[in-house]
């Protein structure tokens, strides 16, 4: 059976940076970005085609081998997004916690909730694509196609992923 739509972001959320992973280790001409679906994984970036399409087959490859670490990546958008969602969440709770403190105190109570995450942010954005936003264990993960697309400067390349 294959997996849920759920199940299938995440595995190819992981399969997302075991690729980043593979890419870095070679000189790249440029930035590359990459937003993962239940469908697949979107590049951004003047990567050449066929260097993308090795590091794909090597991620997947990896992955299945257990290479489980390669689901993680320092440079998830999660890096921001946890930290400001999980400062705010806590900001407000405290905030409302400290209705029976003076005002100065409540003040710099809140704001100390809301600028702790940030001190401890990869951590816990890494904390969280371990429990949550992917999964290593990609089982019957294959590249189905690599198109490329240009338009004008912007060149993006999709990898749909199939599961069996
Ligand atoms: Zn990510």
């Amino acid at each position: 059976m294959p997996p849920s739509i759920l199940a299938r972001i995440r595995k190819n959320h992981a399969l997302e940076h075991a690729t980043l992973h593979m890419l870095e280790q070679g000189p790249l001409p440029g930035p590359v970005a990459a937003h993962s679906d239940w469908n697949g994984i979107t590049f951004y970036g003047r990567v050449d085609r066929d260097v993308l399409c090795r590091a794909l087959t090597r991620a997947l490859s990896a992955l299945q081998a257990g290479e489980s670490h390669l689901a993680l990546h320092s440079r998830c958008g999660s890096t921001i997004a946890v930290p400001v969602l999980s400062g705010l969440i806590i900001g407000l709770l405290l905030h409302h916690m400290s209705h029976t403190t003076r005002k100065e105190s409540a003040s710099a109570l809140t704001l100390a909730g809301v600028l702790s995450p940030l001190l401890c942010a990869e951590p816990l954005a890494l904390g969280a694509q371990k429990q949550l936003l992917t999964d290593p264990h990609v089982g019957s993960a294959e590249l189905l196609t690599l198109r490329t697309l240009s338009f004008g400067r912007i060149t993006l390349h999709r990898a749909a992923i199939g599961y069996r």
